[in-house]
């Protein structure tokens, strides 16, 4: 089992986390090492990408991680879950991406659906949702924000949610739901909930957001075939999603006008600052390959990590990892404290943003020089190096990539419009 001193100093003391938490956080470093590492391949099916493969693979890894309690991991242990702490969350998250940032992002997404109803305190939808979650089979959920006019809009705090086309519209006891939306992950594959951000009138801006928990069996909803991607090719699935006439319940709508564009911005700045732990995880791990691989590898008579040309690009991934990682700390732990104001507003929502663009771009710098160390062989897919750099990059691109999260941290400063 993984050092919990050594995941400690890892994680900057992990001064907030409980032996408790961090004993999870060991028994999942030691599942990706032995579970996950030695199959990283065969989760892209393998260099002719077999999906059969790929996805018995997937399947497997993701019952193992369900097995040792990640999935019911954050839960109150009324409801069966394991009641840890949100910052041994984020580790659980680092270490899963450390093997595969694709599953990572499956399991995530579950805990990210949840969160507009925890955050609204609706415990009427939690006893629904949190015991089909806490039992033993891997789940999945989808939170579908972005439409075919774009994504950044929808998230963007300065359009008030005008730019939202999925329409809701009340009808006696139910909403009904007709629109489009495109990528989100676990569409067609969640089986618990879409959360779906809809309007009750985009005239209204954020008085018309309405965040709605749609069941996977609504009739109505259909799905376009999965698209073919670089990265995550088989362990995250994206759809599009028609809402054709869609009822819900009318209770299924998260909190109310007003209310849901707040909770909607709450989940944009969580989705960003959560995307931070999937990307150290990939940064790590390529870090750890170049520093075996130039170990190993003699140039002249003299390992390539003893050259000083080369320890000084090792001692910059390490800074830089090390300062990502100490930076997504410190604003999951502003989060935590509740003394800096709910993580959508702009304070908060322009620090998780500067968060992911910062450690997103250090992601894929750390990838792309550990593929220059190797050479070659980095460039090669049984080294795995270039899967993680095929994995990391929609971790950029996603939640209105890096032009938007830049534009979100300056509007922590001061606000403007456009
Ligand atoms: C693997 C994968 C997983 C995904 N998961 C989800 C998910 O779970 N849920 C979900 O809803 N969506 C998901 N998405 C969609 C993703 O979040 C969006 O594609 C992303 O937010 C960008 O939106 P867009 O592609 O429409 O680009 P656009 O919004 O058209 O943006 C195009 C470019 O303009 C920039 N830009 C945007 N606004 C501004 C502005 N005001 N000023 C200057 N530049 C701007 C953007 O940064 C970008 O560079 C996923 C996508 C993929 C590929």
């Amino acid at each position: 089992m993984a050092s919990i001193a050594d995941l400690r100093k890892k994680y900057l003391g992990a001064v907030d986390a409980t032996d408790e938490d961090m004993r999870i956080v060991s028994a999942v470093r030691e599942f990706v090492d032995k579970e996950i590492m030695p199959y990283r391949q065969d989760l892209d099916g393998g260099w002719h990408r077999d999906e059969k493969l790929a996805k018995e693979t997937f399947e497997r890894i993701h019952q193992g991680l369900v097995d040792i309690g990640v999935q019911r991991a954050i839960y109150p242990e009324k409801f069966g879950g394991l009641g840890v702490s949100g910052f041994a969350s984020e580790m659980i998250y680092e270490e899963i991406s450390r093997g595969d940032a694709g599953i990572a992002t499956h399991m995530g997404i579950i805990n990210w659906v949840m969160m507009p109803a925890f955050i609204a305190g609706r415990m009427d939808l939690l006893k629904k949702f949190i015991p089909i979650i806490c039992d033993d089979k891997p789940h999945g959920c989808c939170m579908a924000i972005t439409e075919p006019s774009g994504g950044a809009n929808s998230e963007d705090p300065t359009q008030h949610g005008r730019t939202i086309k999925t329409i809701a519209e009340l009808d006696g006891d139910e909403w009904v739901i007709n629109g489009h939306k495109i990528w989100p992950s676990g569409a067609s594959v969640a089986d618990v909930a879409y959360c779906s951000v809809c309007t009750t009138d985009p005239d209204l801006g954020d008085e018309g957001v309405a965040l709605i928990y749609v069941p996977p069996d609504a009739n109505g909803m259909s799905f376009s075939k999965p698209f073919e991607k670089m990265g995550m090719c088989w362990t995250d699935t994206n759809t599009e999603i028609f809402f054709d006439n869609v009822r819900v319940p009318k209770e299924n709508r998260v909190a109310g006008p007003g209310e849901d564009a707040k909770i909607l911005h709450d989940i944009v700045g969580m989705g960003r600052i959560g995307t931070c732990g999937f990307a150290l995880g990939a940064a790590q791990a390529c870090f750890e390959i170049v520093l075996d691989w130039t170990k190993q590898r003699e140039i002249a008579g003299r390992p390539v990590r003893a050259r000083s040309l080369h320890a000084g690009i090792l001692g910059e991934m390490a800074l830089k990892i090390e300062s990502a990682r100490a930076y997504s700390i410190q604003v999951n732990r502003m989060i935590r404290t509740g003394l800096y104001g709910r993580p959508g507003e702009p304070l908060l929502l322009s620090k998780c943003s500067a968060a992911k663009a910062y450690v997103c771009d250090i992601t894929l710098w750390v990838a792309n020089k550990a593929m220059e160390l190797m050479g070659s062989y980095g460039f090669a897919f049984n080294y795995d190096v270039e899967k993680y750099l095929r994995d990391v990059k929609i971790l950029q691109l996603w939640l209105g990539g890096p032009q938007r999260a830049i534009l979100d941290t300056a509007l922590g400063y001061y606000q403007f419009e456009w």
